[in-house]
């Protein structure tokens, strides 16, 4: 029988009840989560099959980006700290004149890698547009944050059953493609803006990412881990200088570990970061690409602004 077994130390299932398993296995067969059982059990009675170590890590689904625009990366560095007028014009140079689809491609594929790398496994890419018919509302707090657009009253709409789910916005207004750091602000913004301290906890603003974000997208086989999903999963390394020492993974997840922690990620049930490497994409030579196409970017804004 062919297969993978991945063991860690706990398991954030994702439910609706939030369950956290203790140290446990899940048996991966054709991209589908097949079993999930305690860790030397399953060891034992799969022990013909490869086992991905997870020891010191949490086992989670993989971030789903409900609102990203990957190739606007190339735009990275050449709009922060401008008012919002200003990133506008410069970000709408991308459609003014056209970036050519090799520079587009480039792009994503750079983006993709810091996606992987940082555990998301899903994305919706808006690619150069903003504004979109989705039915759900997207909570980038990043990009709301810097572009100075106002945040939305998350946990208020949460408890007024309103589907929130998390993104990150474009590089270019985020800074980055980072969820961890999406997660992290959702919670920590609503604790700020309540002033309770309460307001969406850990695991709650995990499930923005995760569950919810999948339901969000109507993506109904991947968002948890249970027998029978997609098996799009991380660990993250709680063993870490930041995240140590081991004591509830959900909090550990959303207030100490970086986008760095994340050891493995699986995407349909194929490893493609193993130990923090990208198994899938020439990072070095994405991003050598990258730069040539943001020099291409930036000679595009130039000319607009001198125009
Ligand atoms: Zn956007």
């Amino acid at each position: 029988m062919s297969g993978l077994l991945v063991g860690a130390d706990a398991v954030l299932v994702c439910d609706p009840d939030e369950t956290t398993l203790g140290a446990s296995a899940v048996l991966i067969e054709d991209g589908v989560i097949a079993a999930i059982g305690e860790l030397d059990g399953m060891r034992a009675t799969h022990s013909d099959l490869q086992v991905l170590d997870g020891a010191g890590c949490v086992l989670l689904p993989g971030w789903i980006n409900t609102h990203t625009h990957l190739a606007m990366n190339i735009f990275r560095g050449l709009t922060d700290d401008v008012t919002l007028e200003v990133f506008l014009q410069r970000s709408v140079a991308a459609e003014v004149d056209p970036l050519t689809p090799e520079l587009v491609a480039t792009g994503v594929r750079a983006a993709l890698a810091e996606c992987l790398l940082g555990g998301t496994t899903g994305a919706l890419d808006m690619y150069f547009f903003h504004e979109s018919a989705a039915a759900h509302i997207a909570h980038c707090p990043a990009s709301n944050l810097k572009l100075a657009c106002g945040i939305a009253p998350v946990a208020r709409m949460l408890e007024e059953g309103v589907d929130v789910a998390c993104g990150t916005d474009g590089a270019a207004s985020a800074g980055a493609l980072d969820m961890l750091q999406s997660v992290r602000l959702a919670a920590l913004l609503a604790k700020g803006q309540t002033q309770s301290p309460t307001a969406i906890p850990a695991y709650r603003a995990i499930r923005m990412a995760t569950a919810d974000a999948a339901r969000a997208l109507g993506w109904e086989a991947v968002g948890q881990i249970a027998v029978g999903m997609r098996a799009d999963l991380q660990l993250i390394d709680l063993g870490s200088a930041a995240t140590a020492p081991w004591h509830d993974p959900a909090a550990r997840v959303v207030y100490s570990a970086g986008a760095y922690d994340v050891r493995h990620v699986i995407v349909d049930g194929a490893v493609v970061v193993r130990d923090r490497e990208l198994r899938t994409i020439d990072v070095t030579a994405a991003l050598a690409d990258l730069q040539v196409a943001a020099d291409q970017a930036a000679a595009v804004v130039a000319r607009l602004a001198a125009s």
